[in-house]
């Protein structure tokens, strides 16, 4: 038998907060939830073995606070801390509080994540690694001259990254060298604003291209993978659609992408759950290493799926010292999952947040769906954090089934009261584009403006 932890904290709120209770609760680990006083009446509170509120409604002062986090980790003599996505999941600093302390950090060990964190760093790591990464600068941009060199090689449009970026967010794309100057003055200050961090970096900007990860799992010594997911359908660099597998990879491909970031964790000797990400050009069928994200996404219930494999209850088992409980040959892919991150937003109104009660909701059922939800009728989305309200999976034998089911269990779905991205997505899911699996990130965009016109 495995060791097992025997309590955790979870440092996080919402469907993730609930995915983490549930995992435990299977494992006979006991779950105490860090909740903050905007979540009082919140499910995951209800559902958790116990709660403790942390701080007010501003998450800087709660889910964002370390030491508020500790202290409640202390208090309920936990083995460790698990911080789901976001907040503090990759923070390096709290992890190495974490280590301190002698609480168990559910992730990488802290310079792991500090050195993946910042991206230029990431990439540095991944060359040694010999995994090819997007062409640009090799190093911190932070002289205009230094960037006229950059863009003399690279060549227009080129792109400016925040080495602390994420979320989407701390990325330009300079369309000419007219701009170029002002350009990276002002990403820099933002990024400072941002990031508490101004580095920043070039690259190439690529026009045609497929966003494809790997969903990685490490013990550290060895490591395993869970094949690919291919989130492509994005929204101003964040994703909204997410698949596995990718409809556009073959084998060789689909091996070389995997064995590349295996490459990477195995060069630092990586913990945990991780994702290496990657964009994939369409036109000259090349990937390249963009970032790797040192927690659990978003997006890992369609590897979930598709490989029949608890990611989080791995994740719990590697955080109580067990070395990997599979080999890469235990892990089979069979048939095709489908995400949907439902937001409450508005995509007619540039997807203007829209929180607010909830007065009616469905969720939908039957083979294959599965809904990771906090929402109920009567639930009261608050203003205060991101705006996904859960994430609706489906499981079909191929990739056709997969969309039918999607699309039949969106129709099944009802959320009155606030109006969400579940029906967009629907649309894109029934478009002729989207069947044919043959389009880049600028799809949704160029969908969106295409219904407006
Ligand atoms: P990925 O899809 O790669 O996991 P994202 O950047 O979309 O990456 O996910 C992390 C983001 O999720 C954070 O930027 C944050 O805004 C958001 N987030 C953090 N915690 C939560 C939560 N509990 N529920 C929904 N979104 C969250
Ligand atoms: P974040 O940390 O915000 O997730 P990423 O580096 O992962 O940032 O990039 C997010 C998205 O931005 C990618 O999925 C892709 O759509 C787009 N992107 C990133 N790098 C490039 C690039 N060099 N050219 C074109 N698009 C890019
Ligand atoms: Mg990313």
């Amino acid at each position: 038998m495995p060791e097992q932890l025997g309590s955790v904290l979870i440092a996080n709120r919402g469907e993730i907060a609930l995915r983490i209770i549930r995992a435990c609760q299977e494992l006979g680990i006991r779950s105490v939830l860090a909740y903050s006083e905007a979540d009082r009446e919140s499910l995951p509170v209800k559902l958790a073995d116990q709660a403790v509120c942390i701080g007010p409604a501003n998450s800087v002062k709660s889910y964002r606070d370390p030491q508020a986090i500790i202290s409640a980790a202390l208090a309920f003599q936990v083995d460790a801390i698990h911080p789901g996505y976001g907040f503090l999941a990759e923070n390096a600093d709290f992890a190495a509080l974490c280590e301190q302390e002698g609480i168990g950090f559910v992730g990488p060990a802290s310079d792991i994540i500090r050195r993946m964190g910042d991206k230029i760093e990431a990439k540095k790591i991944a060359r040694a690694a010999g995994v090819p990464t997007v062409p640009g600068s090799l190093g911190a941009i932070a002289q205009y001259d230094e960037a006229l060199t950059v863009a003399s090689e690279v060549g227009y449009p080129l792109l400016i990254k925040a080495a602390a970026g994420g979320g989407g967010r701390g990325m330009r794309v300079v369309e000419s060298g007219e701009t170029l100057e002002r350009d990276l003055s002002e990403i820099m200050s933002e990024a400072e604003t941002a990031f508490g961090d101004p580095s920043v970096y070039i690259e190439r900007y690529l026009t045609d291209i497929r966003h494809i990860e790997i969903q990685v799992m490490s013990d550290g010594q060895s490591t395993v993978h869970l094949g690919e997911r291919d989130c492509t359908a994005q929204r101003r660099n964040q994703k909204l659609i997410e698949e596995a597998p990718s409809p556009v990879l073959d084998d060789e491909l689909r091996e070389g992408l995997a064995q590349a970031a295996v490459a990477l964790c195995q060069e630092v000797k990586y913990r945990n759950a991780g994702t290496v990400e990657f964009v994939f050009d369409n036109i000259e069928r090349q990937y390249y290493f963009i970032e790797m994200n040192t927690r659990i996404q978003v997006e890992h219930p369609v590897s979930e799926m598709v490989t029949g494999i608890d990611l989080i209850k791995l994740q719990l088992e590697i955080a109580a010292g067990n070395p990997l409980p599979l080999t890469q040959d235990d892990i089979v892919i069979r048939g095709h999952a489908i995400e949907c991150r439902i937001n409450a937003e508005d995509p007619q109104k540039g997807f203007l947040p829209n929180p607010g009660r909830i007065e009616n909701f469905r969720a939908p059922g039957g083979f294959g769906v599965r809904l990771d939800t906090h929402i109920e009728t009567g639930y009261v989305i608050p203003p205060f954090y991101d705006s996904m309200v859960g994430k609706l999976i489906v499981w079909g034998q191929d990739r056709d089934e997969a969309i039918s089911r999607a699309l039949r269990a969106i129709e099944e779905m009802q959320i009155d009261g606030v109006t969400t991205t579940a029906q967009f997505q629907g649309e894109i899911l029934a478009s002729d584009v989207f069947r044919s699996g043959d389009f880049n990130t600028a799809f949704v965009a160029k969908f969106l403006a295409d219904q407006v016109s």
